[in-house]
């Protein structure tokens, strides 16, 4: 059953017209890339090279360190110069491995003799894609040899492919749809062959009509498995699993658990592009596109950015700015990290550098709630965030526990919608935060 969109959210300005016109653009390799350890959800991965050593494009630099953890490859070649920490989006003290190029590339424009995935079982697939160090590209980062791989007792039958980009300014998933539709579809067999499935559909804001005609295209020339494109209605958050699930097949994730709780596997279309070059060129996950966008970014675009390249070093390629940023964000305007300084590596997760204007972050303090129940109205998980923000306020975590603060997907819409301004999203973390710590 196919309802095209959810329960509650919102419809931020999506400011996407700053870049979406943008055709894709590389960004020049950095003198020194910052490579973190841990790019992803769950452990750091273990040094495999030591300072003083030289390494090659894709060499391993990080090996996964047991089932939820990723590899980390080089992602320039040239001298480790350390091994040391940094600040890292997810780390004031991130262990980076630290490059300094040197100029020679001998693996970019090779072009790579491709295997034939049909021929490989779901054992070898996985083990490329495990090997590649891929992780969810959409930004949970999770890594994606676990998810396509399923505990035996969890059936399978749906395989969705997030193309929704409901972030407000991220162009970057649209052109990517737009510029490599063929790609796409065919990540998409290779996942559905690791599956054991027939079925996926590929979930697609309607405000990207060229990335659904391109796809609708590619995905007819497939004789062997069903590929369905769904336009659906533009709302924030679109893109969330559990949100997106229930807009393609109607199936609720219960409270707590997982999507495979429902028979489905959800990847975002970077993931699936990025699977494709691991399966069919043996390609580790060095390089990503983001968008780096902004009105006071002088040469906004869609870049393909190498790991481990600092936002200032991006900004510098992007013509820098036109005034003095009043917030940097890594991510959206709805779910990205602020950033407190430019010397933060690009990771994995990150699908964008966003730089704001003083004059759009106004920050008036906030008040007392009125109990409107108009964040009970967007919240898309049924949350009472008015109820959970005023626990939070008073340190009454147990009165806060018991409303499911762990339900909450962080998606903002709580806080944007408050004419109170009430920063409940982040209220809501501070529960969190504290609940776990007593667990
Ligand atoms: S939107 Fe703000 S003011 Fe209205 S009920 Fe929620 S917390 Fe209270
Ligand atoms: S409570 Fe959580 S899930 Fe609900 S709107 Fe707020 S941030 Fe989103």
């Amino acid at each position: 059953m196919i309802v095209h969109s959810f329960h509650g959210g919102i419809h931020p300005p999506d400011n996407k017209h700053f870049t979406n016109r943008i055709p894709f653009k590389y960004l020049s390799i950095p003198q020194k890339s910052f490579i973190p350890l841990q790019q992803h959800i769950g452990k750091p991965a273990t040094p495999v090279v030591e300072a003083g050593q030289f390494v090659e494009e894709g060499q391993l630099i990080g090996q996964a360190n047991g089932l939820i953890s990723a590899n980390v490859h080089a992602t320039v070649p040239g001298k480790v110069v350390e091994i040391a920490e940094y600040h890292t989006p997810y780390s004031e003290h991130g262990l980076c491995v630290v490059i300094e190029s040197d100029g020679s590339f001998n693996t970019s424009g090779r072009v790579r003799q491709k295997n034939d995935f049909l021929t490989l079982d779901k054992e070898a697939l996985i083990g490329k894609v495990q090997s590649a160090g891929i992780v969810g590209l959409g930004g949970a980062a999770f890594p994606t040899s676990v998810k396509l791989n399923p505990p035996a007792n969890r059936t399978i039958d749906t395989l969705i492919i997030n193309g929704s980009e409901c972030e407000p300014y991220l162009t970057v998933d649209d052109m990517l749809m737009r510029t490599h539709p063929e790609e796409i579809i065919e990540g998409t067999q290779i996942a559905m062959k690791i599956l054991g499935i027939n079925k996926a559909y590929i979930g697609i804001e309607k405000n990207k009509p060229l990335a659904i005609k391109a796809l609708q295209t590619a995905a007819a020339n497939v004789k062997t498995h069903e590929i369905t494109i769904i336009p659906l209605n533009m709302r924030y958050p679109q893109g969330a699993e559990k949100q997106l699930i229930y807009a393609i097949t109607g199936r609720e994730v219960p409270s707590g658990g997982l999507p495979m709780d429902v028979h489905v596997v959800v990847q975002n279309v970077g993931t699936i592009y990025a699977i494709r070059e691991a399966v069919l060129f043996d390609k580790p996950l060095i390089e990503r596109y983001i968008t780096v966008t902004g009105k006071i970014v002088r040469k906004p675009g869609n870049y393909k950015v190498r790991f481990g390249m600092r936002v200032s070093d991006i900004l510098e390629e992007c013509g820098g700015l036109a005034e003095n940023p009043s917030k940097i964000i890594m991510g959206g305007p709805m779910c990205g990290l602020a950033l407190n300084h430019m010397d933060i590596p690009v990771v994995k997760g990150t699908s964008g550098i966003l730089f704001l204007a003083k004059d759009e972050t106004k920050v008036t303090p906030f008040r007392s709630c009125i109990r409107c129940g108009r964040c009970v109205s967007v919240c898309p998980m049924n949350l009472m965030p008015c109820d959970l923000g005023n626990a939070a306020e008073k340190q009454r975590y147990d009165i806060a526990e018991k409303l499911h603060p762990f339900d909450c997907i962080m998606c903002g819409s709580c806080s944007y919608i408050c004419p109170s301004k009430r920063p409940l999203s982040h209220f809501i973390k501070v529960v969190q935060t504290a609940l776990s710590a007593k667990r």
